[in-house]
């Protein structure tokens, strides 16, 4: 039985089971240890310049820029913290609901924060896909304006995303009832491009709707020890920009800029290195998608009267099939080679699953879902 080597937080196997370096962000780290950190701390300006510009993408082109804030984090969940920070100090909305399903942090998050969490519907279990409807249908009953929590780019747990239409229409429902946007994007580039991963919150800023946008990137760099991330508002208006911008600076005077700051800093700033990484991150991307195609081509054989046609229509690192639920015995079973390639909810680690452990992946699925 293979063994899986995985150090958390790294969530990534390449075709040989090992959690890869890219190779732009080893060059980056040599060209940095020569910069020093005089240069580093020059870094932070054309951080949050570039990846300002991985997230809203084409939609400050033309604007006034003042309404583009980006600020340094952490991490993607140290965006999420400090912007649901950020929100409780914006009365009066005080309920924040959260796809169904999402990430368990995103409750702990926000109720720390003193938000009352609710949930929205979002995957529809037995149809095994978005139940766009129910969402648009809920968001519409909602008696007051509240922080809507969307995740972009193959970020929900289930893999499963909104189309640019499901977007537009949600971007249009959110304007014309106030509510707030709050996204969650920590994948961007590993669904589609990096382009077309971000629409939704381009959506929201073409429509002149105020957002925020946690971003992490810790996966899209393949940063599992250091991680960085940013938190970015789109402001409809320079006077509402303007206190969120002083906030922002607060935070910068306070927090140390984060680890990898001047790496992804480098990377997206110089054109070679920059090419270097899209490559890299377009093979992960793409790696994904045949591991996915092989997954499913093996379990149609095994198992041809179940429907296995998610599997290729979810993207990105996850997967969901309530047939997988813990009442399988498909976690605890000895067939799986790593219990972590099924959670105790039924989602699946596709980008756990290589060519060399698929078989036994796929028998033990194929196994856990026979009738
Ligand atoms: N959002 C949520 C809800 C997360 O749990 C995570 C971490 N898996 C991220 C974003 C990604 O951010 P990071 O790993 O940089 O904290």
């Amino acid at each position: 039985m293979e063994r899986l080597r995985l150090d958390p937080p790294a969530l990534y196997l390449d075709a040989q089971g090992n959690v890869p370096q890219f190779e732009s962000v080893r060059q980056a780290r040599t060209e940095l240890r020569v910069g020093g950190s005089a240069q580093a701390a020059a870094d932070a300006g054309l951080y949050a310049e570039a990846v300002g510009g991985l997230v809203f993408g084409d939609s400050r082109d033309g604007q006034d820029p003042r309404h583009f804030l980006t600020h340094p984090t952490a991490s993607g969940t140290h965006a999420l913290t400090l912007g649901a920070r950020l929100l409780a100090g914006m009365p009066p909305t005080r309920r924040v609901y959260l796809p169904t399903p999402s990430w368990s942090n995103h409750q702990r998050i926000f109720e720390e924060a003193g938000f009352e969490v609710g949930h929205y519907p979002y995957f529809d279990a037995h149809e095994r896909q978005l139940d766009v409807d129910a969402l648009v249908g809920f968001l519409c009953r909602l008696p007051d304006p509240a922080i809507i929590v969307l995740q972009a780019s193959c970020h929900n747990p289930t893999g499963s995303d909104l189309s640019r239409d499901q977007w537009d229409v949600i971007a249009d429902v959110i304007k014309a009832l106030g509510h707030i946007p709050f996204i969650d994007m920590a994948y961007q580039g590993l669904g589609d491009t990096l382009q077309n991963d971000n629409y939704g919150v381009t959506a929201m800023a073409d429509r002149g709707v105020f957002t925020l946008v946690a971003q992490s990137c810790s996966k899209i760099f393949q940063l599992s020890e250091t991680r960085c991330g940013s938190l970015s508002a789109y402001c409809p208006s320079a006077a509402q920009a303007q206190p969120l911008a002083r906030t922002m600076q607060s935070w910068t005077r306070m927090d140390a800029p984060p680890a990898s700051l001047g790496v992804v800093a480098r990377i997206l700033s110089q054109p070679g290195l920059r090419k270097l990484w899209q490559d890299e991150l377009n093979s992960m991307r793409d790696r994904v998608g045949q591991v996915r195609a092989a997954l499913h081509k093996t379990l149609c054989r095994l198992s041809p009267a179940w429907d296995w046609s998610y599997l290729t229509h979810q993207r990105g690192f996850f997967s969901y099939d309530p047939a997988l639920h813990p009442a399988s015995g498909l976690a605890e079973a000895a067939a799986l080679p790593d219990p972590r390639i099924v959670s105790a909810s039924g989602r699946l680690g596709i980008s756990l699953i290589t060519e060399r452990n698929l078989p036994q992946i796929a028998h033990a699925i194929a196994g856990a879902s026979a009738p």
